[in-house]
């Protein structure tokens, strides 16, 4: 599809307003007025994309969604690896997010590291009518018996704990105080709290406030703070991502004194407010506690985007304009070092991916800050969406992302999202692993953008060579033509492709 000319613009708008109309007329009546609120088409030079977000899903609609303990468990709190995390009601919860995201890190698994391991309280009926904070306190007392080394624990409450009014701060506090102050967390981010797990993530952050922040002023600090020390907030380290992006930073002249939570410490979250400058790129998941420091102990925060080489220079020249001269000059040279690398992924891979285009339904920041990097690559991002986006998301998304015409669909239903795919007809569709194998079975490329589908790192230079070639292998490997999409179905000879 070209969207070069001003006529073939308009042709696309008409086609994705009149899509919208078609998807949303199976729906009953009021539904299909609540469903037509987060679908749009993209106008240039408006202000944000037109859709309402962080509304509750329709019930009966199949929404993609996670849940609050998701956002806290999953997203925030569970890449800390020297904390253990426990899960704390039915097992279900927590076994289905069982080391689901990637989170690298180093360490020693069951020993001083904890991430890919899963601690739950394994509610049983007993505990939902007597309460389960007795279980709690002796659940707390194992892990200090068998994992000596952790560095403190997080109680993710699952929806029951909220229900039957359990009283996991006294717990906290009372353990706490008998392991000599040890970090004990109380999160209450049951299940049912909010529209999405997009709460989760706010109520962890609140957590980190006032358990982490609050609990350990006036301790002592286990390392001279300097004048380029930043602070990565807001990478979950999937696949090394935060990886390849501290060593950009570092190499640049700046000292990282804390990543968060991917391959993070408690240490770390401890020594940020210390920092001269927070650098946050998923904005959505930690924007709270990056004001709460600029706020209470003011430390400044910006925002930047590691994918593709475009974004990457922006970024590293707007993190640079916080400090002096050296870190600037540092900037350039990084810049100038890649350069050579960068070319040669895109002077191998643009040719094979030119002109292809692709539709995005993610999570956090991915739905915008991706699309530089398929630009990087000839690509045309021509829908995206988020699952659990606000306002502000949408707004940076129109003001700095997304191209005229492009549809937009919020929180968008497995139904929606199937008849855009079937209409557009995109060369390759970015989303989860919910949507991976409908799409892969209509015979559409795909790669999983939460998880990178087991590859990645995506962030930083060496993260765009990588993802380069993910999305070329993606889209032109020779499966597809003997699984052509039903549109593209032409009775081929399949055993003969095979053989090419
Ligand atoms: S909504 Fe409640 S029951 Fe469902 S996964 Fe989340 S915490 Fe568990």
């Amino acid at each position: 599809m070209s969207v070069s000319t001003t006529t073939d613009i308009e042709a696309v708008k008409e086609r994705n307003r009149a899509l919208i109309q078609e998807a949303l007329e199976v729906y009953p009546q009021k539904t299909a007025k609540r469903r037509a609120k987060h679908l749009n088409v993209h106008e240039e030079g408006k202000s944000d994309c037109g859709v309402k977000s962080n509304i509750k899903s329709i019930p009966g609609v199949m929404t993609i969604r996670g849940c609050a303990y998701a956002g806290s468990k999953g997203v925030v709190w569970g890449p800390i690896k020297d904390m253990i995390h426990i899960s704390h009601g039915p097992v279900g919860c927590g076994q289905y997010s069982w080391a689901a995201r990637r989170n690298y890190y180093i360490g020693t698994t069951g020993i001083d590291t904890f991430v890919t391991m899963q601690f739950t309280s394994d509610f049983q009926e007993k505990d939902i009518v007597f309460g389960g904070d007795k279980k709690l306190a002796k659940i707390m007392d194992e892990i200090e018996m068998l994992f000596p080394l952790n560095k403190g624990i997080t109680v993710q409450s699952e929806c029951p704990i909220g229900l039957i009014g359990d009283d996991i701060e006294a717990v906290s506090k009372a353990k706490s105080k008998e392991y000599g102050g040890k970090t004990i967390v109380p999160v209450r981010c049951e299940g049912f709290r909010g529209v999405s797990q997009s709460l989760g993530h706010h109520i962890a952050n609140d957590a980190v406030r006032d358990w982490v922040f609050d609990k350990s002023e006036g301790k002592e600090l286990q390392f001279e703070p300097g004048p380029y020390d930043v602070a990565i907030i807001g990478d979950y380290n999937i696949g090394g991502d935060a990886w390849s992006s501290r060593i950009l930073l570092e190499e640049m002249g700046l000292r990282v004194i804390a990543q968060w939570s991917g391959d993070g410490s408690i240490a770390e979250l401890e020594a940020t407010p210390k920092a001269k400058l927070n650098v946050l790129h998923c904005y959505r998941s930690m924007n709270y506690i990056s004001r709460h420091m600029e706020e209470k102990y003011g430390v400044p925060w910006c925002e930047y985007n590691f994918f593709g080489p475009t974004k990457i220079e922006e970024s590293l020249r707007k993190i640079a304009s916080y400090f002096d001269e050296s870190i600037q000059q540092g900037a350039e040279r990084v810049i100038e070092k890649y350069k050579a690398l960068t070319d040669a992924a895109i002077a191998k891979y643009r040719p094979r991916l030119e002109g292809k285009t692709v539709m995005l339904y993610v999570g956090g920041l991915r739905p915008r800050h991706v699309i530089g990097a398929y630009e990087d690559l000839g690509m045309n991002v021509v829908g995206t969406g988020y699952e659990f986006g606000h306002n502000d998301d949408y707004q940076r998304t129109a003001q700095h992302y997304v191209k005229d015409g492009t549809l937009i669909y919020d929180d968008v239903t497995g139904y929606e999202f199937e008849k855009f795919v079937e209409k557009i007809q995109p060369d390759l569709v970015g989303s989860g692993i919910k949507e991976k194998y409908v799409f892969q079975k209509m015979g559409v490329p795909f790669r999983q953008m939460h998880s990178w589908d087991y590859s990645g790192p995506y962030h930083g230079y060496d993260g765009f060579a990588i993802f380069a070639r993910d999305m070329d292998m993606a889209i032109n490997s020779p499966v597809w033509k003997m699984a052509p999409t039903p549109w593209k179905k032409d009775d081929g000879d399949y055993l003969a492709i095979a053989a090419e």
